[in-house]
């Protein structure tokens, strides 16, 4: 008899212990839902005030209406994953943040802008029914990785390159953790670009240098776009839309004033 009243109680006991790890298993599970809905709602309010920045600049591709595709990847990427813990609150307002290494990410609104003057396309088909390559795109200053992730959200392969080996380790750990696979990078100096995977439909570069780079335009294809910032380091610069021609001549647009850290190396 004893031996059966001490084993219900366990069993009892043991109902209940199980309870409370359900309750609390289900409080977190709720948390996280409701965190990650905050976490949506936020994102949705940045890609709206990015559209409508974009709209009262007149800036991007379309001067002012930004590609909608482009919205949506920014609308998908999760941001806060490319930020510390300590900034998360910050992720979604339009700002840059800083990432360490005396870095930062970029303005979403500049991605956005950038993102949309580069005019990438997914693969496919055709309307006469030919296949086509998703494009590729070749990304000079890493950081975070996040506009490396935009990009990838457009269904286009991308080769990305940074200078800082902490940074280019960090980048390409989170962007395998959060799947994105047609993300290619290494750490390197940019300005020589990446010949062995050349050449790319577009080339963006997210440091400000100097003046453009001729081993980039050397590695855009014909009908290729490349957009950086050229001018002088910390201060304000002019976002360049570098045009490859079919016939291989370059014509260069200057877009908006920009703010960039500056490209380093010993180039
Ligand atoms: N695209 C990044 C923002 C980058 S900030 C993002 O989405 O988070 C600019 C980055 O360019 C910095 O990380 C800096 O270290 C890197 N950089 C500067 N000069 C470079 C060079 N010559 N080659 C590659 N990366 C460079």
């Amino acid at each position: 008899m004893r031996i059966n009243a001490g084993s219900s109680m366990t069993v009892r006991r043991g109902w209940r212990k199980a309870a409370r790890w359900l309750v609390t298993v289900l409080v977190l599970f709720l948390n996280a839902a409701v965190a990650a809905d905050d976490m949506a709602r936020e994102r949705q309010a940045m890609v709206d005030e990015v559209a409508s920045m974009a709209r009262a600049f007149g800036a991007g591709a379309g001067r002012g209406a930004l590609d909608p595709r482009v919205l949506a990847a920014l609308g998908r990427v999760p941001r806060h994953e490319f930020v510390s813990g300590a900034l998360r609150f910050a992720a979604y307002a339009n700002r840059p943040l800083p990432i360490g290494h005396g870095q930062t990410i970029s303005q979403p609104f500049i991605v956005a802008v950038m993102t949309d003057l580069l005019k990438v396309g997914a693969g496919g088909t055709a309307s006469d029914g030919t296949p086509r390559e998703p494009g590729a795109v070749l990304e000079i200053g890493t950081g975070s990785g996040y506009q490396a992730a935009v990009l990838a959200e457009l269904g286009v392969k991308v080769w990305s390159i940074e200078i800082v080996e902490p940074l280019a380790k960090e980048a390409t750990e989170r962007l395998l953790r959060l799947g994105y696979a047609n993300v290619t990078t290494k750490f390197g100096d940019g300005y020589h670009g990446w010949p062995e995977h050349g050449p790319f439909d577009a080339i963006v570069v997210t440091a400000a240098a100097s003046h453009v780079p001729p081993p980039l335009v050397r590695q855009l294809k014909p009908g290729g776009r490349m957009v950086i910032p050229v001018g002088a380091a910390f201060q304000t610069q002019q976002l360049l839309l570098v045009e490859k021609r079919g016939d291989g001549t370059v014509t260069t647009r200057q877009m908006m004033p920009v703010r960039f850290v500056p490209l380093t190396g010993g180039h």
